[in-house]
C-alpha cells in the first residue's frame, strides 16, 4: 500500500472536514437549484436537432412500450428482440439514441468508466473502442451503432415527449399519450427515463440579469462558442468564460476550455478529489486474444471489485479498482468487515494521496490549497484526470474559490466572488443534475396506476414508495421503473441498467408465453424486498450523512421521510443474484392473473 505522509492526525483531519462541512450546508438543500422551466426553459432547448420537425401521430398496440432511448431503454429493447419480442415501441424527446451520450457533447466528454466495461454489447456489435476511456462522441456513435444492427431505430419515437401513462383496468392495458398525439396501448410499459438528465441551475442571486451567453454544459451551445462535439470550440481565442461548477462534467470541461479560451474563471464551491487517468489506446492484440464472453466477465469484475468485495483478481486495473484495492490492502478484508475506524484511516490515506498530487501538480500555493478536497472519497463522486490539475498551472485559467459559498452574485457583467465583480462574455453551468425528487417530476409525466391513483400520490411523495427489486410497484400492473427507489447501485450505473435489462426482458418473455395479461407483486413480497434493501445500509449509509453534501446525500439533509426512496447499498452482485434465484424459485410474491 502507498503510505502517503500525513501532516495532520487523523483527529485533525476529520475535524477539518466537519468545518467544512459546515461551511458548505444550506438551509435550502435541494431547493437551491433551479429548474429549467419557465424563464429559463431556453437552457433545456435541443440545439441537436434541426427545428420544425413533425410527424402525423401513431396509434397502435404494442407489447412494450419503453420510455427513454438512453442505454437502459435500449438495451432493454435489445434484450427484448433476442427474446423474440419486437412489436415495441421507444420514445425519447431527443432526436437519437444514447440519453446521456446524446445530449452531453460538451468539449472534454469523455467517460471515466473503462470504455470496454461501460459500452455494452462490444462482442454483439463486434466494436473495437479506440482506448482505455472513450470519448463521449465515440459511446454516441456506438449507440447508433447498436440502434442500427438490432433494428432499434424503427422503434423510435424521438423528439415525442411522454404525457401521461394510465392502466386500464378493463382492457389490461397502458395507455401512452405524447405531446405529438400519439396514442400507444402496450401490454408493458418500461420507464427508464435515467438519474442525471434533467439538468439544474444554481441558485445565485441575479442570474438572469447576465447579458452576456449562458448555457448549460449538458446543453452545449457550439453555435455560440464555434467547434463542435469532435472539434474544440474555435470563437473563444478573444472570450472570457466563467465556468460555474468543479463536478465530474468542469473536470473535463476546463481543460478543453483551457486550450481555446482567453481567460477561464473556475467558480469553485467545493473541489473534486481528482486522481491519475492514464489513458491508453487498446492494444489490438489483446483485443483479438479475448474469448468469447469476456465482457461480461470484465463487467462483474469491475463491479464486485469496486463494491469492495474481495478479489483475486482485478481485471480493469485502474484508478477506481484502486481506490477499493486500498480498502482491501488494509487487513485483506471485506469492507463491510471493518470497523468504522478502520474505515476513516483507509479513507483518510487515500484523500491524503489526492491532496498530496494537487501540491505535486499545481505550481501556485494558495491555488493548491484551495484545489484539496476536505472530505471522504465516496462524499462525492471521485473523478480522474491528467489535463484537470495542470490546467491551473496555465497564464490563461484563474480559479475563484469561493470557500464553500458559491459566488455572491451574477451581474449583468459577470461574476461576483468574495466581493470582486469578473467580467465575462460566456458562463457555462456545470452545476449537475437534479435528483432525488418526485419520479413524476425527474420523468416528466406521471404514472396513473389502478383506480386512477398516480404513482407520487401512491408513494406518497416517496415517503411510501413500495417495490419489489425496485421495478415493479402494487397498484401499477406491468409496468418497470428503472432508477425510481430500491434497486441497487453500481459504480458503472450501465451494470445496474443492464441486469434490469435482462430481468424485465426474461420476465415479459415468461408472461407472455404463458398468455397472462397482469402481474403485480403482493404486499408482503414488498414488504419482505424492503427488509433485504435495508441490510445495505451497513455499506456505509451512516458514513454518508456526514458527508459534505452533495447529490449523492440529499445536500447532507438526507429526510428521514424518504428513507423508502433509498436503494440497496451493497454490491451489485448481491442484487443480481437475488433476481436469478427469484426468477429460478418461479417467482414468488408475484400475482400472475
Ligand atoms: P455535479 O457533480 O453535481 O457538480 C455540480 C457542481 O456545481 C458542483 O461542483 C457544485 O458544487 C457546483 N455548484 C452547484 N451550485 C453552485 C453554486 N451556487 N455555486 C458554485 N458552484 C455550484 O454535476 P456534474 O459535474 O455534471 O456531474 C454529475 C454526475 O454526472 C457525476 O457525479 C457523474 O455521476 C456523472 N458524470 C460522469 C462522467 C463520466 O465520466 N462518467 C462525467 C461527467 C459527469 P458543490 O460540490 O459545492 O455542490
Amino acid at each position: 500500500m502507498n503510505t502517503a505522509k500525513q501532516s495532520m492526525s487523523p483527529e485533525e483531519i476529520q475535524e477539518k472536514y466537519r468545518v467544512e462541512r459546515e461551511k458548505r450546508m444550506r438551509s435550502e438543500g435541494t431547493g437551491q437549484y433551479r429548474e429549467l422551466t419557465d424563464a429559463y426553459a431556453e437552457f433545456d432547448k435541443d440545439s441537436f436537432v434541426e427545428p420544425g420537425f413533425s410527424r402525423d401521430p401513431v396509434v397502435e398496440e404494442n407489447d412494450v412500450v419503453i420510455i427513454g432511448a438512453g442505454l437502459g431503454g435500449m438495451m432493454t429493447a435489445v434484450r427484448l428482440a433476442q427474446a423474440g419480442i419486437r412489436n415495441v415501441r421507444i420514445i425519447d424527446r431527443a432526436g437519437d439514441f444514447g440519453g446521456t451520450w446524446y445530449w452531453n457533447r460538451y468539449p472534454g466528454c469523455m467517460c471515466d468508466v473503462e470504455s470496454y466495461v461501460y459500452i455494452p454489447f462490444l462482442e454483439e456489435t463486434g466494436f473495437m473502442p479506440k482506448d482505455k476511456y472513450s470519448k463521449a462522441t465515440e459511446i454516441f456513435d456506438q449507440c447508433q451503432q447498436i440502434g442500427r444492427k438490432f433494428d432499434l431505430y424503427s422503434m423510435a419515437l424521438f423528439q415525442t415527449e411522454t404525457h401521461e401513462t394510465h392502466w386500464d383496468e378493463e382492457e389490461k392495458r397502458w395507455n401512452v399519450t405524447t405531446d405529438r398525439g400519439d396514442r400507444l396501448k402496450a401490454r408493458f410499459i418500461v420507464v427508464a427515463g435515467g438519474i442525471l438528465h434533467k439538468a439544474k441551475l444554481p441558485g445565485v442571486p441575479g442570474i438572469e440579469k447576465f447579458q452576456g451567453a449562458s448555457f448549460h454544459a449538458a446543453r452545449w451551445n457550439y453555435e455560440l462558442t464555434g467547434g463542435s462535439p469532435t472539434e474544440l470550440p474555435d470563437k473563444l481565442a478573444d472570450k472570457r468564460v466563467a465556468i460555474i461548477g468543479t463536478g465530474a462534467t468542469a473536470v473535463q470541461v476546463v481543460p478543453a476550455l483551457a486550450k481555446v479560451t482567453k481567460q477561464v474563471y473556475v467558480c469553485q464551491r467545493t473541489p473534486s478529489a481528482v486522481g491519475v487517468r492514464n489513458n491508453e489506446p487498446t492494444d489490438p492484440d489483446w483485443w483479438k486474444s479475448l474469448k468469447p464472453g469476456w465482457q461480461e466477465k470484465r463487467m462483474d469484475n469491475f463491479t464486485a471489485m469496486t463494491s469492495g468485495l474481495p478479489l483475486e483478481e482485478d481485471m480493469v486495473g485502474d484508478a477506481w479498482t484502486e481506490v477499493y484495492r486500498g480498502d482491501l490492502a488494509f487487513g485483506g478484508k471485506d469492507k463491510v468487515k471493518m470497523s468504522p475506524e478502520e474505515r476513516q484511516l483507509v479513507d483518510i490515506e487515500i484523500m491524503e494521496r489526492v491532496r498530496g498530487r494537487i501540491d505535486e501538480i499545481v505550481a501556485d500555493k494558495e491555488t493548491a490549497e484551495a484545489l484539496k478536497p476536505w472530505y471522504d472519497v465516496w462524499c462525492k463522486r471521485p473523478c480522474f484526470h491528467d489535463d484537470y490539475l495542470p490546467a491551473f498551472n496555465e497564464p490563461n485559467v484563474k480559479l475563484l474559490d469561493t470557500d464553500g459559498q458559491g459566488p455572491d452574485e451574477i451581474t449583468e457583467k459577470g461574476v461576483v466572488v468574495q466581493g470582486t465583480e469578473y467580467p465575462v462574455d460566456f458562463i457555462v453551468f456545470a452545476t449537475g443534475f437534479e435528483t432525488g425528487n418526485l419520479y413524476s417530476r425527474r420523468m416528466g409525466f406521471e404514472l396513473y396506476g389502478k383506480g386512477g391513483v398516480s404513482l407520487t400520490e401512491d408513494w406518497d411523495n416517496g415517503a411510501s414508495a413500495h417495490t419489489l427489486h425496485g421495478l415493479l410497484s402494487r397498484g401499477f400492473p406491468n409496468a418497470f421503473l428503472y432508477n425510481s427507489a430500491q434497486a441497487a447501485f453500481s459504480t458503472s450505473i450501465v451494470h445496474t441498467l443492464y441486469e434490469h435489462a435482462s430481468h424485465v426482458a426474461a420476465l415479459v418473455k415468461l408472461v407472455l408465453d404463458k398468455g397472462a395479461t397482469e402481474i403485480e407483486p403482493t404486499p408482503e413480497a414488498e414488504e419482505k424486498w424492503w427488509e433485504w434493501v435495508m441490510t445495505g445500509l451497513e455499506y456505509g449509509y451512516d458514513q454518508m450523512k456526514e458527508c459534505t453534501p452533495s447529490w449523492l446525500n440529499g445536500e447532507g439533509q438526507r429526510d428521514p421521510e424518504k428513507m423508502k426512496m433509498m436503494i440497496y447499498l451493497g454490491p451489485l452482485v448481491h442484487y443480481s443474484d437475488k433476481l436469478r434465484e427469484w426468477r429460478e424459485q418461479g417467482m414468488p410474491g408475484l400475482e400472475i392473473k
